[in-house]
Parts: C-alpha cells; structure tokens; sequence
C-alpha cells in the first residue's frame, strides 16, 4: 500500500516514509491510496484474537513495508498487559442508557494517545535502526499527546523529542508528567500563548524543507498516519467486544479536538466496520459541532478559544479535518485545495451543500458539552454506576447520551482517567480524584521545562542548540 497527499502534489510513498514525515509536502496530509473492505467472514475470525494479534492482522493492512513477523513483535512490545494494566488492553466498562465505557485511557499517561504513541515509539526504533538513520521530533501538545509521545519515545535510540506546549494551560497532572521526565532525549518547551500558535510554529518549522531536511525533522502529532493507523485497531476491538452476531451495529461516541480519534473511527467505517453512527462530541470549542451542524468549517483565532475544564479539546483548527473533507469531495484534490485557499482568503470554507451525506453517507453526527454539562454528567455517571470518568470521557456520554438508539450500543470512548484532571473532578464530586499509586509523588519530583515567548526563532534556535545527529 502506497500513500498520497490530499492536495495531490506528493509522489506515492510506502508506510516507512510517512512514518518519518510531518506533512506532506505541498501541505497536505498522507492518506492510503485506496482502503480495503474487511468482510464479515474476516470479522469473525478475529473474535478469539488478543488486541495485540488484533493489531498486527488491522495495522498489516496499512504496512507492507515491515516483514509480518516483525510488525508482529513490534504490536507484542507495544500493547503489553504490563504497559495496560490488563490482558484486554482495552477494556470495556458498563455505563447506563445502552451506553459502554471503551477503556483507551490505562497505559502509562492515563489518556488514548499511549494506544497510537506506543506501538509508534516501537515504528520508529525500528525503521530508524533498519536505516541507521536519527531523527528529532517536533511536536505541539494541549497536553495529552506530549506526555504519550515523550513516554513512549523516551530513551528510544536514535530519537530526540522536542514538545511545545502552551504555558499555564494544562492541569497540574498533565504538566507534571511531561515536565518531570529526566530522559536526555527528552526537550519540554513552554510558549507563552495557546495550543494553536504552538502548532502553528510546529507547521511552519516543518514547512520550511531546509531546515526540516537538515535537522531531520519529524512528527508525532495528530496528523502523523501511523498514529490514526494504530487508533483504527480500538474501533474494531471495539465492535467484536461489544458484538456477537455477523453485521450488528455499535455507535461510537468520540471526544474531539483535532478530529484524529473519530477519524480514525471513519477509516474503520470505511472499512466495512458495521459502524452505525459516529458521535462527535466537542466542549465550548464548538468549531466541529458547527461544521456538522452547518457545513461551514469556520476556525476561530487563538484569542477567540476557551480555556475549558476540557482543555486536551480546546481546539479551534482540527489539523485531521482535511482527510476528513478529502473523502466528503469524492477525493478529488483539486476541490481540497479550493477549499483551503479558501479558508486561507475567507477565514471559512462552505460545504452546505453536502450537508445531507454527513449522516447518510458518513454516519456522522455531533453535539455540544459544556461546563455545567461535564460536572453534571461526572457526578450522575458516578451516582449511577460508581464510575468515574474524566472531564473528556464526559464531554462524549453527554453528547452520546443524546443519540443512543434501541437495540445499538453506543460505545463511548473513555479519552483519559480522572486523575489526570482533579481540580474538575474536585469541583464535580467534592472529592479529588484517586491517583493511581505510581503516581503518588508526582508533583514532588523535580521538573525540567525551558520556558519562552511565542515566536518561531527562539524555538528554531533551542532545535538547532540540541538537535541530535546534524551536519
Ligand atoms: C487528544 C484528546 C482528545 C481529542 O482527540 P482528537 O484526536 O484530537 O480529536 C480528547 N480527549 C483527550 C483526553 C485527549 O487527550
């Protein structure tokens, strides 16, 4: 399987390649030539697979480059029960009103992200060794991604990690678990401004091809394949757990931000999975919720996005949207790029007129949370079940609740365990948030951030100062 760009400027290229690249590059995002169709009777035979064999059988789909046995080992080492906590991996947890917890969040950062981020820490060590070659990766975080990425890449040979994150706008937890790795390899920097001006360096650095050549740039973030590759294998896990007849279908209902989750639970859609509805639910930042709603896809400046109880979904340009929109215009490059001239001259694109396929077609539907909603929907959930679920996992049973349909499971992925978000979890229950016992003196262990103002050089200047394997 080959890989194209969605503005259509990219000679095709094997898994191996994009694995080590941002965008793509004419600016748009690598997407699989064509998709297969999983048939009922391969369903099936996957049932009695653990989630790592799982793995291997979905992600050898999308990796041909890497020989069998050694996408095999590479699943093994990733989706560990020791990393999991668990020999399901992904466990699922019953919640009311026809609704399952899909339990993403039990790897070592407590969020989703460690289910893409640690078979990629495996992708990398291995292409990068097969290669002798090394690679600094650059990456902007709203919290949840940084943290997975740097635990899942920390001490991996021939990696050096540089994250920008937003200063004063992630939870104590979240900053802690990023900021206290020791790990040399490891660069934590701290802008002063918001998630968005972070990605927005993040996207200039990598677009500029010098620098990104000479400093062997790469990326983990959300538009990196691999990742939505790898979130693929939960949709399925998802659908044989919750399933036992041929064709049945489950909803999934998706706390979003970037749109790399749900996407992923599109390309598993596309790929035959009996997926009924796709829920997305989004919190104040309600960009995507109006695209659904509207047609009009409407990015709001940095100034204009709230800093949320929520806040790993506190974004305002969803950088997976565009594959996204790649599919909805009968993937035709030319209308992609019309489309993001658009947006770069107007502010906005207008897709009303598609309006009709989002749910027919796609499967697609969507909805708000808020505040008020998330604190209300922590306290009933843990009233009605003893669970308790973080602000994200929240956000998307509020939102799924309101779409549940007789007869259909509506599985609600849990994005990341309360502990990682206590002042919420105070303000909802009166009670912070157990935390799990290796992390009880977190906040006590020295932390390493080096701290700056929001501007492209003096990130450029740090990557140049602590690149690994330049010449
Ligand atoms: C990243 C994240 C999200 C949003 O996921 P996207 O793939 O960006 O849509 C939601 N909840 C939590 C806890 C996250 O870490």
């Amino acid at each position: 399987m080959k890989y194209r760009s969605t503005r259509g400027g990219m000679t095709p290229m094997p898994f191996s390649d994009i694995l080590l690249e941002g965008l793509a590059p004419d600016g748009g995002l690598a997407i699989p030539e064509s998709l297969p169709r999983i048939d009922a009777e391969t369903l099936a035979s996957w049932r009695g697979l653990t989630y790592a064999q799982l793995a291997t059988q979905i992600l050898s789909v999308f990796i041909d480059d890497i020989p069998h046995a050694d996408l095999n080992r590479l699943t093994h080492a990733a989706y560990r029960a020791d990393v999991f906590g668990s020999e399901a991996i992904v466990p699922l947890k019953p919640l009311n009103h026809g609704m399952q917890l899909l339990g993403l969040s039990e790897g070592p950062t407590l969020a989703f992200k460690d289910m893409a981020m640690q078979f990629l820490g495996q992708a990398f060590e291995y292409v990068l060794s097969k290669r002798d070659a090394c690679i600094n990766i650059l990456g902007a975080t709203s919290g949840d991604t940084g943290s997975a990425a740097e635990y899942a890449l920390r001490g991996k040979r021939g990696v050096t990690v540089f994250m920008l994150s937003p200063q004063g706008r992630m939870s104590d937890f979240q900053r802690a678990q990023m900021y206290t790795l020791q790990d040399a390899n490891i660069h934590n920097i701290a802008l002063n401004g918001v998630f968005d001006e972070c990605q927005d360096i993040v996207k200039a650095l990598a677009g500029d091809l010098d620098f990104k050549a000479r400093y062997h740039i790469g990326a983990v973030n959300s538009i990196n394949w691999a990742r939505i590759a790898a979130q693929v294998v939960y949709y399925f896990w998802g659908w044989l757990r919750a399933t036992s007849q041929p064709g049945q279908q489950v909803s999934f209902a998706v706390p979003s931000g970037n749109f790399g989750n749900i996407l992923a639970g599109h390309i598993a859609r596309q790929m035959g999975l009996p997926v009924r509805r796709l829920v997305l639910a989004t919190n104040e930042n309600n960009v995507l919720e109006e695209f659904f709603r509207t047609g009009i896809y409407r990015p709001r400046p940095a100034a204009e996005t709230h800093a949320t109880s929520s806040p790993s979904m506190d974004i305002s340009r969803a950088s997976n949207f565009e594959r996204f929109v790649f599919d909805l215009l009968d993937q035709d490059a030319a209308r992609v790029n019309a489309c993001w001239q658009a947006l770069a001259r107007d502010g906005y694109f207008d897709l009303s007129e598609l309006k009709p396929l989002f749910e027919s077609r796609y499967g697609f539907v969507a909805g708000v949370s808020t505040h008020a909603d998330r604190l209300h929907t922590i306290r009933e959930v843990q009233k009605e079940t003893g669970l308790l679920v973080d602000p994200h996992t929240a956000d998307g049973i509020k939102v799924g609740a309101s779409f549940v349909e007789e007869g259909i499971p509506m599985l609600v992925l849990e994005t990341a365990l309360p502990a990682k978000f206590g002042e919420t979890i105070l303000e909802a229950t009166g009670k912070p948030a157990p935390l799990p016992a290796h992390l009880q003196n977190l906040s006590q262990l020295p932390q390493r951030v080096a701290v700056m103002d929001c501007k492209l050089e003096l990130v450029r200047d740090y990557i140049i100062q602590h690149a690994s394997g330049t010449n």
